[in-house]
């Protein structure tokens, strides 16, 4: 059987290979592991094997894993999931990056937070580009229609505490890596509109890609692939959110 680390390994190589097919520089591309669901034994396992940046969903969860695991402080913890606005105290206080930054008034609740903290966050602003009724993320699936989001991200340009890095999302689940494709081509066109509409604002990492596309993820200019069970293994015990 492999272990944690021999396909972490694995999962860098395929990383750098797929950057390397497209004319990529496999180091612009950086490998959250998600241990979200998973016990402490394989977030340990996870560390030991040289992961340098974990991915955890449920805030409480991964704050008391943080705390556990406080020794290893060169670990960044990155939240990848929803963020109910009575958890974004825990979010501005413990973690070092939000891949899923999907409100304005979660983007408000965080500023204030981080501004009693001394801290500033980095963000992600999660698109919802699949035009899913129950996936959370701005809705960008039409792109006649991209103006209209330009007043709220204005708005998230403008909290002092709040850094913005990029854009992130997560795809309709798909029976193939392939079916991914166009939803990551859609968030990187919708990379570029912001750029142009935000000359002075940072929007170049784009957090996209789980163990089912990753590579593909890649071809379309992942910065940040955010990968669970092809190297942690199958979800372990439930939480909740
Ligand atoms: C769980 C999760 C992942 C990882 O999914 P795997 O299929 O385990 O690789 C990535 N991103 C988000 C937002 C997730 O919730």
């Amino acid at each position: 059987m492999q272990s944690i680390r021999d396909r972490y390994l694995q999962a860098l190589d395929h990383i750098a290979a797929a950057a390397r097919s497209a004319g990529r520089d496999p180091s612009d591309v950086r490998l959250v592991v998600v241990t979200k669901k998973q016990p402490m034994e394989v977030v340990r396992a996870a560390i030991d094997a040289g992961v340098s940046i974990l991915g955890e969903n449920y805030p409480e969860e991964g704050v008391m894993k943080i705390q556990y695991l406080s020794n290893f402080s060169t670990v960044e913890w990155h939240l990848i999931g929803h963020v109910q606005s009575r958890k974004a105290k825990l979010v501005a206080e413990n973690f070092n990056y939000l891949h899923s930054l999907d409100s304005l008034k979660l983007a408000k609740k965080l500023d204030g937070f981080c501004r009693d903290a001394g801290r500033v966050l980095p963000v992600l602003l999660e698109f919802n580009v699949g035009g899913e009724e129950s996936k959370s993320g701005w809705e960008a699936s039409d792109e006649a229609r991209w103006q209209a989001l330009l007043e709220e991200v204005n708005a998230v340009l403008s909290l002092p505490n709040l850094r913005m890095c990029g854009l992130m999302t997560m795809p309709p689940l798909g029976d193939t890596a392939e079916f991914s494709r166009p939803f990551f081509q859609k968030l990187k066109r919708l990379q570029t509109y912001l750029a142009s509409q935000f000359p002075q604002a940072n929007f170049s990492e784009l957090s996209m890609g789980t163990s089912a596309d990753y590579e593909v993820a890649v071809h379309e200019g992942a910065t940040f692939v955010r990968i669970g069970t092809s190297i942690v293994g199958a979800r372990q015990y439930k939480t909740e959110a």
